[in-house]
């Protein structure tokens, strides 16, 4: 598919708790705007589309002064915290009938804005989906970029495909956006389920900034829980590391158990202390750990079929 006029593109912008620097967010973002719509890679209807994750602080009332005086931001509160990936799901499926494609970049704008413009350059050569894939890692602390490559590797080992350095900074076309509307899961991963949509795709190379103001609102928790969500949702890995861990302690606990008898049939003397506690510690740990990750599965399908909406709207501006 390719596109010989301007497209429509909204930028969307999930903001939780982001006053000290969604104002300075803003204005760069509408200056690309503005610029972009000047050199005609974009039509003059397109717009910023800020969703606010149900902010306790002035991300609302910053959102709604700035679209009063410039109607390009639009935008959209939820009714709560709903998180970051579902903020993001809120604010492309709200849009997906008003644009040709849009952005999707994090309100601290760490992602390099002038990559926008090359991966419009991608769409209007075909491509349905454009991820920006971060050249390095510098800006990082060592802890984040541990973590970060820790959870790459893992994702790629359980058979998982996601791409590599990519976080949540991509273009997607209208088309792929309607597809990503049938994904109904509720333990949502965008990242996972670009990669089974298919269509064209292609990458931006750029270089991630750190933050200028205000902290990061992806604590350790967060963080763990994404890793978690992202693994456990697009991997049945863990359930087949307990099968592997399940046989190997029950060869162990044979062996042992040979060792043992033996040990009476011989009359050495056994020391039944250490043959009792190991096996017993060995094998109600690994049984803990099974029913462990056999229950985050089990919760996961709960949490499925119960099919609870992943967001409410609040309050829209047009
Ligand atoms: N965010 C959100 N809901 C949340 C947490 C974060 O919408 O529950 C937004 C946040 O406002 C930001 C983006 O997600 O626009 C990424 O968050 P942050 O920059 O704090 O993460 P980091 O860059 O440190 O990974
Ligand atoms: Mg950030």
């Amino acid at each position: 598919m390719t596109e010989t006029h301007p497209p429509r593109l909204a930028i969307i912008v999930p903001c939780y708790n982001e006053q000290l620097i969604l104002p300075d967010s803003l204005s760069k973002l509408l200056g690309l705007l503005g610029l972009l719509i000047k050199e005609k890679k974009i039509r003059e209807n397109s717009f910023l589309y800020c969703v606010d994750d149900g902010s306790q602080d002035q991300t609302w009332e910053i959102i709604f002064n700035k679209h009063r005086v410039d109607p390009r931001v639009k935008g959209l509160r939820l009714s709560r915290n709903a998180g970051h990936q579902n903020a993001l799901l809120a604010g492309l499926l709200n849009m997906q009938d008003q644009i040709d494609c849009a952005v999707t970049i994090d309100a601290d704008l760490q992602d390099d804005i002038h990559a926008i413009e090359e991966m419009l350059q991608h769409f209007q050569q075909g491509s349905e989906i454009v991820y920006g894939v971060r050249s390095s890692r510098k800006t990082d602390g060592f802890f984040k970029w541990l973590t970060a490559v820790a959870f790459y590797k893992l994702m790629k080992h359980s058979g998982a495909e996601i791409v590599f350095n990519h976080a949540d900074f991509r273009l997607l076309s209208r088309r792929t956006i309607e597809q990503l509307s049938h994904f109904k899961e509720s333990n949502l991963f965008l990242r996972g389920i670009f990669t089974l949509i298919g269509f064209k795709t292609s990458k931006v190379y750029y270089d991630r900034g750190s933050r200028a103001l205000g902290e990061t609102k992806y604590t350790l928790r967060k963080m763990i829980s994404l890793a978690w969500e992202g693994l456990t949702s697009f991997s049945q890995a863990p359930l087949e590391f307990i099968l592997i861990s399940g046989a190997l302690s029950f060869f162990v606990s044979l062996g042992l158990a040979i060792w043992v008898l033996s040990a009476k049939i011989f009359a050495h003397p056994v020391s039944g202390w250490a043959s009792i506690m190991v096996p017993i510690c060995f094998i109600g740990g690994i049984q803990l750990l099974s029913i462990g990750v056999i229950g985050e599965y089990l919760a996961k399908i709960y949490l499925e079929v119960k099919n609870r909406p992943r967001y409410i709207k609040d309050t829209e501006l047009h």
